[in-house]
């Protein structure tokens, strides 16, 4: 079975495909917290604290997930959204741990062969396989900060990360950052850190700021684009934040 938590279809509004006609399966289960990121969520009477896919990355919410028993029904959901050409992307949640299984592999293959773009977004902390199908797929890599607050080892995994540069058809880095840490330099000295430990292949590096609402975004972005600047990183904005705020589904 396959846990989702949930397939909608709207424009991407991060990253470098931003616009695009997107069908986003968004994967049950996480292998990290972020609490750092610090979003309250509440489900049956019980608060959580973390990012803002809670509801994706922690198993309690399992019961409102839809758990897949064949590709089929998968790519019917998916089909099910649009005639027309699409991205497709796995998000989650982290939905590399679900690589090895055959229902996603299969609905991923369906839609490759059928010239779909297949994106994957990822906080590349998990080991895993790369087959030929995941060899066809566009990476971006969030991996997390210091911000998350999750411990530096559990986060940063430089051989995971360069074993998906290695092998990915496309890879590109996404960092969240709030305006704090672009004050206090911590940005660039994690980033910058991290990428000293990496063999790029001309990787582009986006920063995208923290938030759920249109003003912690503007507040981020005027610390985040200097630092672009200097360091000619690429901006990343949260167009679905602005049109929607945090509702679920966009
Ligand atoms: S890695 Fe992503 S989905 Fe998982 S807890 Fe952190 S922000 Fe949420």
């Amino acid at each position: 079975m396959l846990p989702i938590s949930e397939i909608f279809y709207s424009l991407q509004g991060e990253g470098e495909f931003i616009g695009t006609p997107s069908v986003f399966v968004r994967l049950g289960g996480c292998n990290l917290t972020c609490r750092g990121f610090g979003i309250k969520s509440r489900f049956k009477d019980r608060e959580f604290l973390g990012c803002d896919s809670i509801y994706a990355a922690n198993s309690a919410f399992s019961k409102e997930w839809q758990f897949y028993e064949n590709s089929t029904d998968l790519i019917e959901k998916i089909k099910s959204f649009s005639q027309t050409k699409f991205d497709v992307i796995l998000t989650g949640g982290e939905p590399s741990l679900h690589f090895k299984n055959p229902i996603l592999s299969q609905t991923i293959k369906y839609f490759l062969q059928r010239e779909h773009r297949v994106c994957v977004e990822s906080n590349a902390s998990v080991k895993f396989k790369f087959d030929e199908v995941l060899k066809h797929l566009y990476f971006t890599l969030s991996v997390k900060l210091s911000n998350s607050g999750e411990p530096l080892e559990k986060r940063i995994k430089p051989y995971v990360i360069q074993e998906i540069i290695d092998n990915a058809y496309s890879v590109v880095f996404k960092f969240v950052c709030n305006a704090q840490m672009c004050r206090n330099k911590k940005v660039i000295e994690e980033i910058k850190d991290l990428l000293s430990k990496l063999s790029l292949k001309g990787n582009k590096i986006f920063l995208m700021p923290q938030g759920t609402t249109e003003k912690e975004l503007n507040e981020n972005i005027k610390e985040i684009y200097p630092i672009c600047l200097q360091e000619g990183f690429c901006f990343s904005d949260r167009l679905h934040i602005r049109i929607w705020g945090d509702k679920r589904g966009f």
